[in-house]
């Protein structure tokens, strides 16, 4: 199965944990099973989705030392959660999945984490050529002895025609921007768009500075080519996202959030990226509960 699927054609391929078993073996292993304690080759036990290695004799199965391992949860249900993550634009509360999956929530929480842990994108390449930058202010999530919740400063940076980073800020100061920009932009980037405010001259180096164009939004939002149009759209969906889906973020899990976020959206243009999620999961090292945090209700 490679392309995108409807619910219907997932439910088909995917409506039973053995079809499930099969695919997670053919993604892990595309070439020829190997042990995954000394790397040798192994032979499948007949009729039980086991294997046995030629080398150690170490026995594993298809779902050994991955994400699935350790959950009691049924492989469908993984497979189904997946596929809404990856389909829903705006995101997906453990709320959601909780009533359309039928399982607790606590298991729906640490699930989706899980995934967007998955998600998270290995070392992303720098962006270049004409780049669009903008911050927003999320409203963070309320504690009972705050009157007002959090605002977290969120950073967007947005290559025309191409990715997009969404960064969680510790303030919107110019030195803070300025590590961000230094690290998400790279040596080749051909022309820099920003709005009139006074953080960028001073989060710009030189370089970056001779490429600077400003856009005046209280006079015009576009002058030709000059505008942040792009980046503030990709914005804009992030706080639809928090507000209509996710509610309150808690600080904690906003990075999370934003990487799921990026993920998707530099994702938007993939066939193939149900498949894709799911072999990060199976490669992605085992996030433990505990790593979250002990706090469920802590969650948004
Ligand atoms: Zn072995």
């Amino acid at each position: 199965m490679s392309e995108m699927m409807t619910l219907p054609e997932l439910i088909n391929v995917f409506g039973d944990d053995a079809k499930c078993r099969r695919y997670i073996e053919r993604l892990r292993w595309p070439r020829e099973i190997t042990c995954p304690r000394c790397g040798k080759a192994a032979t499948a036990i007949a009729n039980r989705f086991q294997y046995d290695c030629d080398g150690c004799h170490y026995q594993f199965s298809s779902t050994s030392g991955t994400i699935f391992h350790d959950t009691h949860l049924r492989l469908t249900k993984w497979f189904l959660a997946t596929y809404l993550l990856c389909e829903s634009k705006k995101g997906m509360s453990a709320c959601q999945i909780q009533r359309t999956l039928g399982i607790s929530y606590k298991t729906a929480w640490y699930l989706c984490h899980r995934i967007r842990a998955a998600m998270l994108e290995v070392a992303p390449e720098h962006l270049d050529g004409t780049v669009e930058i903008d911050e927003t202010y999320v409203a963070g999530k309320k504690r009972r002895w705050r009157a007002k919740g959090d605002v977290q400063v969120v950073i967007g940076i947005r290559q025309r025609n191409g990715d997009l980073r969404l960064i969680r800020a510790k303030d919107a100061k110019s030195k803070t921007v300025k590590e961000i920009i230094n690290a998400n932009i790279g040596g080749h980037v051909e022309v820099i768009l920003t709005d009139e405010s006074t953080i960028y001259p001073w989060a710009l180096d030189n370089m970056q500075k001779s490429k600077h164009k400003t856009i005046n939004h209280t006079r015009e939002y576009a002058h030709r080519d000059v505008h942040t149009n792009t980046v503030e759209s990709a914005l804009s969906l992030l706080k639809r996202g928090i507000v209509g889906t996710w509610h309150r973020v808690s600080a904690k899990h906003l990075p999370a959030y934003l990487d799921e976020m990026c993920f998707r959206f530099n994702n938007r243009k993939n066939r193939f990226l149900f498949r894709d999620t799911l072999t990060k999961l199976i490669l992605s090292p085992n996030l433990e509960y505990k790593h979250l945090t002990a706090k469920v209700q802590d969650a948004a």
